[in-house]
């Protein structure tokens, strides 16, 4: 059988990789940095924050590909302990308890969104004003947009039935951080015979089948095709380690600005050393703010949540997450209308911004798993492109 080529060793391009390797193709894989796993990486210990990755939700179809190969194992889930600690921030102060217009859209949440209306137009007719702004609000942790509002209605309200399920919290936290995800992908991947050669970066196309497994911006470049464009969000990330203290929170869900705090090291301890919490923040950026002030907004929210923080840190890291926090359909978009997989000639593209189903990386393995499943395909029949 002739071989593929993979071009990316993030989730995607690792999946795919596996995927074809397992459905007997011969497999290289090209990654451009010397370590494996793109935006799935993780810091090096004592401190183990997830660069991308943070949250994968155990009721996808990713999540259990990853299981049946034991690749996400072991894993933690929520318990009484991080219930205890969870707030949410709304109208300037911190509540136990769901807001009613939160509850309000939780109880309606088996309606049907349109795709053509943007979500606050359609859910202040449907729920009301307050209901649209904290949905929306709610939402910043997986949209990392400043007003998920302005996105189409369908795409944010499959978002929200996703996260409010009744079977919630559907939530996984890998132990040792999501660089062990990607350990495990590429042991499984060297011991099915796929060849990996990392800090290689592609600058031509190879003339064999090819999956690009890049982000879109870099896929754009290397196809020069200027159409691989898909909007995503913005937002800054704090990432801190305190000394433990007894009034630190497991969660702020911000249903003021959309921010979000988790203290990761909660149900997994081993992110941080000893007697200290690893909590990682997000805050989206509002038009023309900004990085510090997006920042001042954060280190707020983390008043909030770890009075004392400032005396207690013993690790901190900030950056601004731009266009790599997956796709946003607009009114009128949904997936299926981002850059399609199959590109012709013997190419396919996988990444978080292409034509799949899913919630943020789920849309990496999901193309992935389709771009192998033709690249397998074309393969006895394919010659050169
Ligand atoms: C702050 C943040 C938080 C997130 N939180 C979550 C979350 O909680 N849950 C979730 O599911 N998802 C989350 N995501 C999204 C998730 O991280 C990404 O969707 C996923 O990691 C993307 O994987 P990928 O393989 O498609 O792309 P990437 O991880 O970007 O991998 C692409 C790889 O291709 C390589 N490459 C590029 N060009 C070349 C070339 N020419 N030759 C060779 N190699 C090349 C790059 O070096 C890179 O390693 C988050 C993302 C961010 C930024």
């Amino acid at each position: 059988m002739d071989g593929i080529t993979v071009i990316g060793g993030g989730l995607a391009g690792l999946t795919a990789a596996i995927a074809c390797a397992e459905g007997g193709a011969r497999v290289t894989l090209f990654e451009a940095h010397r370590t494996l796993g793109g935006r799935a990486r993780s810091s090096e210990q004592p401190y183990v924050a997830n660069d991308g990755t943070r949250v994968f939700y155990s009721d996808g179809e990713p999540f259990r590909w990853l299981a049946r190969r034991g690749l996400v194992q072991p894993y933690r889930k929520l318990g009484l302990k991080e219930g205890r600690k969870a707030r949410v921030r709304y109208g300037g102060t911190l509540k136990a308890a769901i807001p009613r217009p939160l509850i309000k859209a939780i109880a309606n949440r088996r309606l049907v969104a349109p795709v053509d209306e943007d979500f606050a137009s359609w859910a202040t007719r449907r729920l009301g004003a307050d209901a649209a702004h904290v949905v929306g609000k709610v939402l910043g942790v997986v949209t990392y947009d400043h007003d998920p509002g302005r996105l189409s209605a369908a795409f944010v309200w499959e978002r929200f039935r996703r996260v409010t399920k009744p079977r919630f919290p559907a939530p996984r936290y890998i132990v040792g951080g999501w660089s062990k995800v990607v350990e495990r992908l590429a042991t499984h991947a060297r011991d099915l015979g796929i060849h990996i050669e990392a800090g290689t970066r592609v600058t031509d196309l190879p003339t064999g089948p090819t999956i690009v497994a890049t982000s879109l911006d870099a896929a754009r470049q290397l196809l020069a095709d200027d159409s691989l464009r898909w909007e995503s969000g913005r937002a800054v990330l704090l990432d801190l380690a305190v000394r433990q203290a007894p009034g630190d929170l497991f969660v702020i869900s911000d249903l003021d600005e959309g921010g979000f705090l988790e203290r990761y090291s909660s149900p997994d301890p081993t992110l941080a050393p000893p007697g200290e919490s690893l909590i990682q923040l997000q805050m989206p950026v509002r038009p023309g703010e900004s990085k510090a002030d997006t920042l001042t907004r954060l280190e707020l929210l983390a008043d909030l949540g770890l009075p004392g923080w400032r005396d207690r840190l013993t690790w901190r890291r900030d950056a601004t997450a731009t266009g790599r926090t997956g796709a946003l359909d607009r009114p009128g978009q949904t997936w299926r209308d981002r850059p399609a997989i199959v590109r012709g000639d013997g190419l396919w593209l996988a990444g978080d911004q292409v034509a799949a189903p899913g919630l943020l990386s789920e849309v990496s393995m999901n193309s992935a798993l389709v771009a192998a499943r033709h690249a397998l395909t074309a393969l006895p029949t394919l010659r050169v492109r």
